[in-house]
């Protein structure tokens, strides 16, 4: 089985998806964390100045680049690693985040990390979040769900999530990244994001995760029967 979860930054799509993983025995997928270890290989290898990307440079180091999850229980979710380093932090900062829609609308990049994707989905039931998955990596997924809610409360969210973690930003500076990323995104050339039009729309604004994970049990119940 396949379930793909697609949508706007914050929205809460890789709370939920890791929620139904759990629940219903899949492994959990996040993209966005593939196109973060990118940007940080590319940032550490100095390939990244300002609105200029080194592509040619980029496209030799990507055979260098290997991307690795592995579970923690106690946490129970996975943790990214970049060439068997611990990366899970590193790749959630602000520094990343200001990069990494840039990156991500590379064509090579996102032709290197689809092709892994798609073998991950061979080998096993997946849940996998991101912004092309429904329309580009499994447009035969078993269910499509497109997440989404306003700017305000997505970037609120993040905001909250960073001060709890003590990363030191302004919410003016989290709210500025969600909208440049959301139009970055969507207007990019390659794979923009868009909800197709088999995916179950969920806004998230006005409900708690658990509402959105219950509601989203409910639609892959009924594909099971
Ligand atoms: O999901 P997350 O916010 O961590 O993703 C970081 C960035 O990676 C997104 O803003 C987007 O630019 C890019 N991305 C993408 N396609 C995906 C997943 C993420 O372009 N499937």
């Amino acid at each position: 089985m396949i379930i793909a979860v697609d949508g706007y930054s914050s929205t809460g799509k890789s709370t939920v998806a890791k929620m139904l993983a759990a629940e219903l025995s899949l492994i959990y997928i996040d993209t966005g964390a593939m196109y973060r270890v990118v940007t940080l290989a590319a940032l550490r290898r100095d390939l990244i100045h300002g609105e200029t990307i080194d592509k040619g440079a980029l496209y030799k180091c990507l055979k260098d680049i290997n991307i690795g999850f592995k579970y923690n229980a106690d946490l129970n979710s996975y943790e990214t690693y970049l060439n068997g380093e611990f990366v899970e932090e590193q790749i959630r900062s602000m520094h990343v985040s200001d990069q990494v829609s840039g990156i991500a609308a590379i064509d090579f990049v996102r032709d290197f990390l689809v092709a892994q994707q798609r073998e991950m989905g061979e080998r096993e039931s997946i849940i996998m979040d991101g912004r092309d998955i429904g329309s580009v990596v499994f447009p035969n997924a078993d269910l499509k769900f497109f997440m989404t809610s306003s700017p305000e409360v997505r970037a609120l969210r993040r905001y909250k999530e960073m001060e709890k973690k003590g990363v030191k930003v302004s919410y003016e500076e989290v709210e500025a990244n969600v909208r440049k990323r959301d139009y970055i995104d969507t207007h990019r050339e390659v794979s923009p994001l868009l909800q197709t039009d088999d995916a179950i729309v969920v806004d998230s604004s006005e409900m708690t995760i658990e509402e959105v994970v219950e509601l989203m049990v409910s639609k892959i119940k009924e594909i099971k029967i």
